[in-house]
């Protein structure tokens, strides 16, 4: 069974296409810059890379390439060969699981915009064109937000007035959750043992940690509201004083929103070092000796580690630590400074082992009091495997 599982964003469109339930993926690609000059799109098909640079006016025009490349591939011979498409939803408010798209959920979802509002109304843009061209296949939605819903009230709710939660639904919500379900699960079934408990640490552009019980349930995570806050990102600040905020209103004659794209896109890694959002300049600046480089990334690895070091007592203990996404599964050196930073907890990784990119493995000595374990994500497999049973259940 074929199962599309896409991702659109607000200038681009990722896809990937699975036959189910083996996961095999048949062909991937990702529009870019859509509504912008220079538009193109890239298609990843039997190992090979493929660029087209072709006008890219809105989203449907995108669907439009998408579905002729999987006609003129020969990936599948009619539409009605797609049985079931995923779409990766970044706020589903308090859904608890991923869901078939009816008009219920239609009617409903533009209640959800503001919670997100980069991402929800574009997200909604690529459910409603898809629906376009394929009107009686079956859609799912896949939210950011869903594993996280077992956290309690204990962990959920800021400390703000609690009609602000009522009112407005002013509440952690948590994002990343359909990579931690899939790390967590991936080790769960590579350990085959199901009461394991969990910290999984995805480390990519936007990073969150988890903290999951010995029954597969998320306790805590560490982004909010929204994806600013815990870890220290790419150009997000992570955990700040909200104060700062009116503070720099006045001192820089800046509205909200600029005071929020500042935090949003200049801070982090870029705010800190002032050289580069990735973590990989970060890493040779230091190397070349640039101080400032040097000071973000012991910044971010101490974030990193006092999050794990809570979890675990949040979970009074831990089994594993899992790292992922682009630096967790590459960046032996951010993993290398994470443990560094958690000595109390008795965590010990070999060198060697860890010496590795994208790889899975285990990367804690035999005497770690804590397994540590490299686990690739897979989102998109995440989404089809979710709408594969969805279809199936049907
Ligand atoms: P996104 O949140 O956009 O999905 P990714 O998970 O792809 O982000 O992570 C992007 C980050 O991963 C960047 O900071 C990048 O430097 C880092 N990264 C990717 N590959 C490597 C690598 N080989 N070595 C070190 N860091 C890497």
């Amino acid at each position: 069974m074929k199962i599309l599982s896409v991702n659109a964003g607000s200038s681009s469109l990722k896809f990937t296409l699975f036959e189910m339930p083996a996961g095999e993926e048949l062909i991937s690609g990702t529009f870019e810059r859509i509504g912008i000059n220079n538009s193109f799109y890239s298609i990843k098909l039997n190992g090979e890379k493929i660029k087209k640079e072709v006008e890219l006016d809105n989203h449907k025009t995108a669907v439009k390439y998408l579905i002729d490349e999987l006609l003129t591939n020969k990936i599948i011979v009619s539409l009605e060969e797609l049985e079931g498409i995923g779409h990766r939803v970044l706020n589903g408010g308090e859904y608890n699981k991923s869901i078939i798209i009816d008009d219920e959920f239609l009617n409903v979802f533009p209640n959800y915009f503001e919670l997100a509002p980069l991402h929800n109304p574009v997200n909604m843009v690529g459910i409603e064109v898809f629906k376009e061209y394929l009107p009686n296949t079956l859609m799912t939605a896949v939210f950011d937000t869903s594993f996280h819903q077992t956290m309690k009230k204990t962990e959920y709710l800021y400390a703000t007035p609690y009609e602000w939660y009522e009112n407005y639904g002013v509440r952690k919500y948590g994002y990343h959750g359909t990579s931690h379900r899939y790390v967590d699960l991936t080790i769960r079934e590579h350990l085959g043992q199901n009461d394991l408990k969990v910290i999984t640490c995805h480390l990519g552009n936007g990073s969150s940690i988890t903290a999951i019980n010995s029954k597969g349930e998320v306790v805590d995570t560490s982004m909010g509201f929204t994806p600013l806050v815990g870890l220290i990102m790419g150009t997000r600040t992570g955990d700040i004083d909200a104060s700062i905020i009116p503070y720099i209103m006045k001192k820089e004659n800046k509205t909200v929103d600029e005071v929020m794209n500042d935090l949003n896109k200049k801070s982090g890694f870029l705010g800190i070092s002032g050289v580069s959002s990735d973590s990989r300049d970060i890493e040779n600046g230091a190397e070349e000796g640039n101080e400032l480089c040097d000071l973000t990334q012991k910044m971010a690895a101490r974030r990193v580690a006092n999050y794990v070091a809570m979890y675990n007592n949040l979970l009074e203990g831990s089994d594993v630590i899992c790292f992922t996404a682009g630096i967790g599964e590459n960046s032996a050196l951010t993993r290398q400074m994470v443990i560094d930073n958690l000595k109390s907890l008795g965590v010990k990784i070999d060198p060697q082992l860890n010496d590795v990119r994208g790889k899975f493995r285990k990367i804690s000595t035999e005497d770690s009091k804590i397994m540590v374990y490299i686990v690739p994500t897979n989102e998109e497999l995440m989404i089809a495997k979710d709408t594969y049973e969805l279809v199936t259940k049907e």
